[in-house]
Protein backbone atom coordinates (compact mmCIF):
# COMPACT_ATOMS: atom_id res chain seq x y z
CA UNK A 1 0.00 0.00 0.00
CA UNK A 2 1.55 3.86 -1.17
CA UNK A 3 1.58 6.28 1.64
CA UNK A 4 1.76 9.87 1.28
CA UNK A 5 3.84 12.37 3.68
CA UNK A 6 5.36 15.67 3.03
CA UNK A 7 8.75 15.94 3.87
CA UNK A 8 9.72 18.19 6.63
CA UNK A 9 13.38 17.91 6.39
CA UNK A 10 13.74 21.03 5.24
CA UNK A 11 11.46 23.76 3.89
CA UNK A 12 10.88 23.10 0.82
CA UNK A 13 8.15 20.41 1.85
CA UNK A 14 8.44 17.86 -1.08
CA UNK A 15 5.58 15.38 -1.63
CA UNK A 16 6.78 11.75 -0.88
CA UNK A 17 5.26 8.64 -1.92
CA UNK A 18 6.13 5.56 -0.23
CA UNK A 19 5.54 2.07 -0.74
CA UNK A 20 6.89 -1.57 -0.34
CA UNK A 21 8.15 -3.78 -3.22
CA UNK A 22 9.45 -7.23 -3.24
CA UNK A 23 10.85 -6.10 0.56
CA UNK A 24 12.74 -3.29 -0.18
CA UNK A 25 10.94 0.78 0.72
CA UNK A 26 10.74 2.56 -2.13
CA UNK A 27 10.49 6.91 -2.29
CA UNK A 28 9.62 8.83 -4.68
CA UNK A 29 8.92 12.50 -4.76
CA UNK A 30 11.80 13.46 -3.16
CA UNK A 31 14.39 16.07 -4.58
CA UNK A 32 17.68 14.83 -2.07
CA UNK A 33 18.38 11.57 -0.02
CA UNK A 34 17.44 13.47 3.26
CA UNK A 35 13.80 13.07 1.42
CA UNK A 36 14.66 9.74 0.83
CA UNK A 37 16.17 8.64 4.55
CA UNK A 38 13.03 11.00 6.06
CA UNK A 39 10.76 8.36 3.57
CA UNK A 40 11.90 5.12 4.97
CA UNK A 41 11.56 6.39 8.40
CA UNK A 42 8.47 7.48 8.17
CA UNK A 43 6.40 4.46 6.59
CA UNK A 44 8.76 1.60 8.92
CA UNK A 45 9.06 3.25 12.23
CA UNK A 46 7.77 6.93 12.42
CA UNK A 47 9.40 9.00 15.23
CA UNK A 48 8.93 12.65 16.33
CA UNK A 49 10.27 14.81 19.02
CA UNK A 50 7.97 15.06 22.48
CA UNK A 51 7.33 18.35 23.98
CA UNK A 52 5.71 18.99 27.15
CA UNK A 53 7.26 20.35 30.84
CA UNK A 54 7.56 19.87 34.01
CA UNK A 55 6.73 21.21 37.20
CA UNK A 56 9.89 23.55 39.45
CA UNK A 57 10.49 23.22 42.98
CA UNK A 58 12.15 26.17 44.26
CA UNK A 59 12.24 28.66 41.49
CA UNK A 60 11.04 31.67 40.39
CA UNK A 61 8.41 29.80 37.29
CA UNK A 62 6.47 27.13 38.65
CA UNK A 63 6.77 24.74 35.40
CA UNK A 64 9.90 24.50 33.12
CA UNK A 65 9.45 23.12 29.34
CA UNK A 66 11.08 20.29 28.10
CA UNK A 67 11.84 18.32 25.37
CA UNK A 68 13.12 14.62 24.42
CA UNK A 69 16.98 15.31 22.67
CA UNK A 70 16.23 13.10 19.40
CA UNK A 71 12.72 11.57 18.56
CA UNK A 72 10.93 9.10 19.59
CA UNK A 73 9.00 6.05 17.99
CA UNK A 74 5.21 7.31 18.18
CA UNK A 75 4.60 3.63 19.48
CA UNK A 76 6.77 5.10 22.47
CA UNK A 77 4.72 9.03 22.92
CA UNK A 78 2.03 7.91 25.76
CA UNK A 79 4.92 5.97 27.69
CA UNK A 80 7.15 8.86 27.73
CA UNK A 81 4.28 12.00 28.18
CA UNK A 82 3.51 9.34 31.00
CA UNK A 83 7.28 9.65 32.85
CA UNK A 84 6.97 13.44 31.79
CA UNK A 85 4.00 13.93 33.77
CA UNK A 86 5.43 12.29 36.65
CA UNK A 87 8.61 14.09 36.58
CA UNK A 88 9.56 17.60 38.35
CA UNK A 89 13.08 19.27 38.55
CA UNK A 90 14.53 21.48 40.76
CA UNK A 91 15.37 25.20 41.14
CA UNK A 92 18.20 26.20 39.32
CA UNK A 93 17.61 24.52 35.87
CA UNK A 94 19.89 25.32 32.72
CA UNK A 95 18.70 24.97 29.26
CA UNK A 96 19.76 21.11 28.48
CA UNK A 97 19.82 19.84 31.79
CA UNK A 98 18.66 16.03 31.54
CA UNK A 99 15.51 16.01 33.13
CA UNK A 100 14.56 12.07 32.73
CA UNK A 101 17.72 9.88 30.92
CA UNK A 102 16.77 6.89 28.54
CA UNK A 103 12.94 8.01 28.93
CA UNK A 104 12.25 5.65 25.97
CA UNK A 105 14.67 3.01 26.70
CA UNK A 106 16.88 3.89 23.32
CA UNK A 107 19.05 6.38 24.56
CA UNK A 108 16.68 9.58 24.20
CA UNK A 109 16.78 11.98 27.09
CA UNK A 110 13.96 14.91 28.33
CA UNK A 111 15.82 17.51 28.60
CA UNK A 112 14.96 21.10 30.10
CA UNK A 113 14.24 23.67 27.12
CA UNK A 114 13.71 26.89 29.38
CA UNK A 115 16.30 28.09 31.96
CA UNK A 116 15.02 28.80 36.00
CA UNK A 117 16.20 30.29 38.52
CA UNK A 118 16.60 29.80 42.40
CA UNK A 119 13.15 31.84 43.94
CA UNK A 120 14.60 34.81 45.70
CA UNK A 121 14.02 34.22 49.27
S1 LIG B 1 13.27 15.83 -0.03
FE1 LIG B 1 15.08 17.08 0.38
S2 LIG B 1 14.60 19.03 -0.60
FE2 LIG B 1 12.65 17.95 -0.36
S3 LIG B 1 11.82 18.65 1.63
FE3 LIG B 1 13.00 16.76 2.00
S4 LIG B 1 15.03 17.49 2.60
FE4 LIG B 1 13.99 19.18 1.58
Amino acid sequence: MKKEFICISCPMGCPLTVWEENGEVLVSGNTCPRGKAYGIQEFTCPQRVVTSSVPVRGGEQSMCSVKTDKPVAKTEIAKVLAAIYGASVKAPVKVGDIVIPNVDGNGANVVATRRVLDRKK
